[in-house]
């Protein structure tokens, strides 16, 4: 399979960037974290590995803010779109789907569904937090 750069940018294009290889994983983050930051019902993430991601213009407006260390969230400070969520114990970044038009979106799992405001019954995993090789219970949930 040939690694064509999928291009990003956010709201207003002052930050733009790029993305080669395939992504770790693609699904729904229902948890509340995501919810109030997103200020939306379910982040739609895809997670790459951070030397996937360039960013083409725009490097020194990004803004990064963690509530948890496990999360550097990312915006542009000219408009104030959202951009990544790095994961630096995962070793992944989370470049938000919905910045990624060219991605052929196919969420593979659904996570943090317990907190879930917007059920979604498509047939694809609802992990009650995360699955047991992300650290959490593993456990599954109906939908
Ligand atoms: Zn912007
Ligand atoms: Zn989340």
């Amino acid at each position: 399979m040939v690694n064509t750069a999928l291009t990003g940018r956010c709201f207003c294009g002052e930050v733009q960037f790029e993305v080669t290889g395939q992504p770790a994983a693609m699904g729904y983050c229902h948890c509340e974290s995501c919810r109030t930051w997103s200020a939306g019902p379910v982040n739609a993430f895809s997670l790459w590995s951070p030397d996937s991601l360039r960013i083409t213009r725009g490097a020194q407006s990004i803004a990064s803010f963690a509530k948890n260390p496990q999360s550097e969230r990312k915006w542009c400070t000219r408009c104030g779109g959202h951009l990544f969520t790095d994961h630096p114990h995962w070793k992944l970044v989370d470049i938000y789907a919905a910045l990624l038009p060219q991605l052929k979106f196919e969420p593979g799992v659904h996570v943090h569904y317990q907190e879930t405001v917007l059920p979604i019954r498509d047939g694809v995993v609802k992990y009650k937090d995360m699955p047991k090789e992300m650290g959490g219970s593993g456990e599954t949930l109906p939908e």
